[in-house]
């Protein structure tokens, strides 16, 4: 830890090899972990059972379910504990419906039991702390096992090999590490991470005199694809896009995680690559996870855990939205069952098949954080604004930020374009779709402030 603390103090100042070198060495060392022989076989299993017949996954899930739940009611302490307490043993949680019988784990009862949700079974030596960073400040910490992880990236990986990106394949990726200091004024504004086949670009560098030398990297390497925060994608392509610049070699395809993608992001994305953005929605946590097909839904990655659907309201389309709750069959260490992560999706109507043929649950979208969302004073809770804005090109990015009931504040960073107009159209997109009687203002900023986790926030609520 020490050793990591050490070099993340002097990186900065490295000189640019020394810096692609610790990331490419950081790289190797991730490589060994993610993509092994387990991750290799899991994929191949991942790729064999995509296209399985809803009986088939069926008894998958409950035969997973039936393994994970035995294991915790005999290795881990805090499940035996509580399945005793509510007189329960193994036989009874033989399917998804089973599950209700047990109760909802919330991250503080995490944090609370963290030591009696490790399993007597595992091998210290096997087990990879990691925490969650957590937008509210306040962390989570568990364990995971190298096997989870390299399940993990070979779910990752089966939703790449689903649009023909093949292990190995070179990416270009936009992330919220540090891996350009913000202070470097000439190219390269990026740094390589040879095993991988990756080269690396931050947030910071994301800059309108910095573009073009970032366009001419990308026209002169053959990037398969790119990934990263949509919110980073995104202001790059809509920098380029207001500087004229061209890609002469698009990637296939970008896959986005860890930010909802917002309407006007996916518009300059696809205008400044002429490809499309596929997202997968997965958690450090590990015990669940859902990644995007050709018809833009999400499709549960049955295999990797079950994702319960927590409704909070009904509505007429038979759409449901609800909190996500997980109980994931790959992390033995640690298990995490009915776990709420605190994210909100939207599920499709029951009986909805995908054109796509898979007969995985489909996740229409999903929402957000739960604890941020507006609350009308109709008493509505409003989680997404952005398709009210997707018309509006004059403005640039938009936070919505409620402080106190009755009120938004809309914060806007304005394209040049930008006149009353603009807001006054706004208002009304408001008061059609969201309520008449929410009040709005309106505060004009040069640049939204990221989450200190580099994450950008759509909808803020500070209720
Ligand atoms: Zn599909």
């Amino acid at each position: 830890m020490k050793v990591i603390q050490t070099i993340e103090k002097v990186y900065p100042h490295l000189p640019i090899f020394a810096q692609n070198w610790i990331c490419s060495a950081y790289g190797r060392k991730e490589a060994a972990v993610r993509f092994g022989r387990v991750f290799k076989e899991r994929l191949r299993q991942l790729q064999d059972s995509d296209f399985w017949s809803a009986s088939e996954i069926e008894a998958y899930q409950n035969e997973e379910l039936q393994r994970i739940v035995a294991h915790a009611y005999k290795h881990v302490p805090y499940y035996h504990d509580l399945m005793r307490q509510r007189k329960l043993s193994p036989s009874d949680i033989r399917s998804r419906e089973d599950l209700a019988k047990l109760p909802i784990l919330s991250k503080e009862d995490v944090r609370e039991n963290h030591s009696r949700l490790i399993s007597d079974s595992a091998k210290r030596r096997e087990l990879v702390a990691r925490h969650t960073s957590g937008t509210t400040g306040k962390s989570l910490h568990f364990y995971i096992t190298r096997e989870a992880i390299a399940f993990q990236w070979a779910v990752w990986w089966r939703h790449r090999t689903r649009f023909d990106i093949l292990p190995g394949a070179s990416h270009f990726t936009f992330t919220g590490k540090l891996v350009v200091p913000p202070q470097q004024k000439h190219p390269p504004f990026w740094r390589w991470n040879r095993p991988m086949s990756q080269a690396l670009i931050n947030m910071q560098q994301i800059l309108p005199d910095k573009i073009p030398a970032i366009v001419d990297f990308l026209n002169e390497h053959d990037f398969e694809f790119y990934s990263g925060y949509p919110s980073i994608i995104g202001s790059f392509c809509a920098l380029g896009n207001e500087l004229g610049l061209r890609l002469d070699r698009p990637p296939k395809v970008l896959f986005s995680g860890a930010e909802n993608i917002l309407a006007d992001q996916r518009r300059e994305i696809e205008k400044f690559t002429g490809t499309f953005i596929a997202d997968q929605y997965g958690f450090s946590e590990a015990c669940g996870n859902a990644a995007q097909c050709k018809e833009f839904v999400y499709h549960e990655d049955f295999e990797f855990g079950i994702i319960e659907n927590i409704g909070l309201r009904d509505e007429e389309s038979g759409e449901e939205t609800g909190r996500i709750v997980c109980t994931g069959f790959a992390n033995y260490a640690f298990p995490l069952i009915r776990y709420d992560n605190g994210d909100v999706a939207t599920w499709a109507g029951k009986n909805t098949n995908c054109a796509c043929g898979r007969r995985s649950r489909v996740i229409k979208q999903i929402d957000g954080r739960i604890d941020d969302y507006v609350v009308t004073p109709e008493g509505h809770r409003i989680m997404r604004f952005d398709y009210l804005f997707k018309d509006t090109s004059q403005i640039k990015e938009c936070q919505i930020v409620q402080n106190k009931l009755g009120s938004i504040v809309i914060r806007v960073v304005k394209r040049p374009g930008y006149s009353l107009k603009d807001e006054r159209f706004v208002r009304e997109m408001v008061s059609e779709w969201i309520s008449a009687s929410l009040g709005v203002s309106f505060e004009y900023v040069d640049e939204i402030e990221r989450e200190p986790n580099g994450k950008f926030k759509a909808v803020k609520s500070n209720l």
